[in-house]
């Protein structure tokens, strides 16, 4: 069977390259006699593989040196713990609610500390980022120890395309879904993290970037376990036990083909160009209605869906019967979601933009609006 066009939001289409490169080195690593599945982490062939895949990851973002990179794990949902563990230095943080991965963050928090929702999306069910001044004007106070926000809202939709002025407060997101898919200014930010299943890598590496001042003890969480203490990883660089060997090193894989791609710019102007196919279908659409504002839109989701259910699920038979996977949204929403990652082609972009096509033909009577 062939492969498909896959629009999965994650775990996620990787580059066929780095599928390639792991396959021919999977028996035995360049050098090593061994797969990397077999091999030691302390060893030096491991060591070169993960200083590497560091290196490379900042020289992609331009990490300053006053940043740690850690490798962990237990997905983007451990580290919703995580942050309020080792950045609660006063107890309160402020949250904008924006989908339901920062909902879940949020809650999370509130299990060390306070928790005060500066925005939140909820009332228009998430399909917008929320007025930012009012999160400044709170940030003057200077109480707080973090303002969080999800940078992308990988089931909504909606992206933050500017960030927050959180002033000294720092500034924490979740770019789980929008990492390294246009450049960013990693010194706006306190700390920022990813799952890496969606753009960086594969399931079970979690990135996390962290400014070194902010890397503490812990102080108001004295049962923090020592995996979850960012001091303790970052002495040890992320090799505080045996870290996710296999998954540093295709995250790895996938950083060097980002590079070899022209680095994020690069990648940046075929996602616009791979978001603006659709989007611009969509607008057009008198079958299909999108679910994001338009100021507000992603360019990693692309969320839609038609006026009935029934029309939904014929969407997506007809779909699969194309060779497209995964557009079927998340259950929370209901509808369709293309995940468009660095990885998603331009080709099978048009594919799936073909498929809208045909089926908006073939529904005339269908006028939603
Ligand atoms: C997928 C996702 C998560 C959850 O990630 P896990 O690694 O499964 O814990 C959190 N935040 C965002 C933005 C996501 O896209």
């Amino acid at each position: 069977m062939a492969r498909v066009h896959n629009f999965s939001a994650g775990p996620s289409a990787l580059p066929e390259p780095v599928l390639r490169e792991i396959a021919d080195e999977m028996l035995e690593y360049p050098g090593a006699g061994m797969s990397v599945l077999e091999m030691s982490h302390r060893s030096a062939a491991y060591s070169d593989i993960i200083q590497d895949a560091e290196a490379t990851l900042r020289r992609l973002l331009g990490i300053p040196d006053t940043y740690r990179v850690l490798f962990l794990q237990g997905g983007a949902t451990l580290q919703f713990a995580g942050i309020p563990m080792n950045l609660m230095r006063t107890g309160r943080a402020g949250y904008l609610v924006t989908g339901l991965f920062s909902r879940l963050a949020a809650e999370e928090a509130r299990r060390y500390g306070e928790v005060e929702v500066l925005a939140s999306s909820e009332a228009t069910g998430h399909d917008r980022i929320p007025d930012l001044a009012p999160v400044s004007e709170r940030c003057a106070a200077g109480d707080l120890d973090y303002v969080y926000i999800c940078q992308n809202n990988t089931i909504y939709g909606t992206q933050f395309h500017e960030l927050p002025r959180t002033g000294a407060v720092p500034l924490v997101a979740d770019v789980s879904s929008c990492l390294l898919m246009e450049p960013i200014d990693v010194a706006r930010y306190g700390l920022l993290y990813a799952g890496a299943q969606k753009n960086a890598g594969v399931a079970g590496a979690t990135v996390v970037i962290v400014r070194e001042d902010l890397i503490g003890d812990a102080p108001t969480c004295p049962l923090t376990p020592s995996y979850m203490s960012y001091r303790r990883q970052a002495d040890a660089h992320s090799m505080m036990n045996t870290p996710n060997t296999f998954g540093i090193y295709a995250c790895g894989k996938v950083f060097r083909w980002v590079e070899r791609e022209g680095g994020i710019a690069a990648l940046e102007r075929r996602n616009r160009e791979k978001a603006a196919i659709l989007y611009g279908l969509l607008d057009a659409s008198h079958v299909f209605i999108p679910h994001a504002q338009p100021a507000s839109r992603s360019i990693a989701n692309v969320t839609f869906r038609c006026a009935t259910p029934e029309l939904d699920e014929a969407f997506i038979a007809g779909a699969r019967e194309r060779g497209i996977e995964g557009v079927r949204a998340h259950r929370s929403t209901g509808g369709m979601r293309a995940s468009i990652y660095n990885a998603v082609t331009l080709d099978a972009v048009r594919a799936l933009a073909d498929w809208m096509e045909e089926f908006e033909d073939a529904h005339p009577e269908a006028a939603c609006r």
